[in-house]
């Protein structure tokens, strides 16, 4: 196997302490967060208490100034424990970084600390029940009314949604202007007017709190505007590589976990006689998968060089997404059928990977949607 370079011993111990939390604080309640949607908020605060929450945030607003290697083996730390409960990476890597480029230095001031610390849990909510892939369709609306602004419409899908205490909302602040009439306000859970509706029963990821989000005249302050009025869609934009290349780490990460389970798997099941691991097609099988995960780890590691160096562009990060989550999906399909009937069982961690692994294609831009961005570089254009 071609060694990775990325990172340091220091990172290594990180890895170390993350693995244990993920071993003592999240896989032994993870069963019962799944039946009842959730996780406790108990352990956001265990994670904020240990610094595995917001760790690249600068340290005056609660962070370590890491850099974003910490944050890639907190992702893979949470696949291999095929933990798809916990919202951290969104929270730490999508949200807080928008609060950081974009908030006031009142607004840092006063989520960042308490987001590192697990005290607050954020979300983002572009997506309504309208308008997904085509955000510009988005029809929440934030009118200007003195030194507040107005906000009115409906949030879905929305990760960390039930138990979040703040959200980013994209919202339009110039309908007329579409793209360029879009901004981004933090409204807080506290705001009246602001209510959470269902938590949405999903196939998978069935301990993460995806929920609707209503909003009904909720007076949201001017100052909490990111950035300048109008600009939203243009900070959107500036952050979806690094958003992108998060699905690519977490999905060859999980690809990964599940090849070691389904080499464990078939070395001890038999059949016929001899184990499942002596038949040709199981070996084939999983030497043309390992292949094809080696080659994904090689792409995203070099993806992950690139953020760090501040060149990762858009197409080739959608490029990371499209290609390690679809191989995810064909690495889950293919183990769960090494697996035999087994492999349809929840108490295999390969049977709820496989459900769990499906939503990679589809959310942070639709697999097809990364295919219109790669296509675009290649200066061909698109659909109207
Ligand atoms: C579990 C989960 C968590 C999520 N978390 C969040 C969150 O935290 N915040 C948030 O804002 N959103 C979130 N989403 C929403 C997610 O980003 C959207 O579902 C996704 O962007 C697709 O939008 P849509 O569902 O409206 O599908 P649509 O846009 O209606 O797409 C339907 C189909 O049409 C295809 N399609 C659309 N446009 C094109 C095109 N131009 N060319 C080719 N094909 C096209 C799509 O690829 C798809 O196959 C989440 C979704 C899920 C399922």
């Amino acid at each position: 196997m071609i060694p990775r370079t990325l990172f340091s011993p220091e990172h290594e111990t990180f890895r170390d302490s993350v693995r244990r939390f993920m071993q003592d604080e999240v896989v032994p309640h993870d069963e019962r967060w799944q039946e009842q949607g959730f996780a406790d908020r108990e352990v956001w605060r265990k994670a904020g208490a240990n610094g595995f929450l917001c760790p690249s945030m600068p340290p005056e607003y609660g962070g370590a100034g890491a850099d974003r290697l910490y944050s890639v083996v907190l992702m893979e730390e949470q696949a291999r424990a095929n933990n798809s409960t916990l919202g951290f990476g969104l929270h730490s890597e999508i949200v807080a970084p928008y609060l950081l480029a974009y908030g006031t230095e009142a607004l840092k001031k006063k989520y960042l600390p308490k987001m590192a610390a697990g005290e607050m849990i954020a979300a983002i909510a572009m997506s309504e029940p309208g308008a997904g892939s085509d955000l510009q369709g988005v029809k929440t609306t934030a009118q200007k009314k003195g030194r507040h602004y107005r906000v009115n419409g409906s949030k879905t899908f929305i990760t960390n949604g039930w138990n979040c205490d703040l959200v980013i909302v994209v919202a339009k602040t110039d309908p007329a202007k579409g793209a360029k009439g879009t901004s981004l306000l933090v409204v807080d859970t506290a705001m009246k007017g602001f209510t959470k509706g269902r938590r949405l029963k999903k196939m998978g990821l069935k301990g993460q709190d995806t929920a609707e989000l209503f909003f009904d005249n909720v007076e949201v302050p001017a100052e909490n505007l990111l950035g300048q009025e109008g600009n939203g869609f243009v900070y959107l934009m500036q952050e979806l590589p690094w958003e992108r290349l998060q699905i690519a780490i977490s999905a060859a990460a999980k690809a990964e976990a599940a090849l070691e389970w389904t080499r464990a798997y078939v070395t001890e099941r038999k059949a016929f006689g001899r184990t499942v691991a002596s038949f040709q097609n199981t070996r084939f099988k999983l030497a043309e998968l390992a292949t094809e995960v080696q080659i994904a780890r090689v792409f995203v590691d070099r993806c992950i060089e690139l953020l760090l160096n501040k060149t990762l562009d858009a197409a080739t990060a959608s490029m990371a997404k499209y290609w390690v989550s679809d191989l995810e999906c064909k690495v889950m399909d293919e183990c769960v059928q090494l697996h035999g009937g087994y492999g349809y069982m929840l108490e295999f961690p390969i049977a709820r990977a496989y459900v769990d692994a499906r939503v990679q294609r589809i959310y942070g831009g639709t697999n097809e949607i990364m295919k219109e961005v790669i296509s675009r570089s290649l200066g061909l254009g698109g659909e109207k």
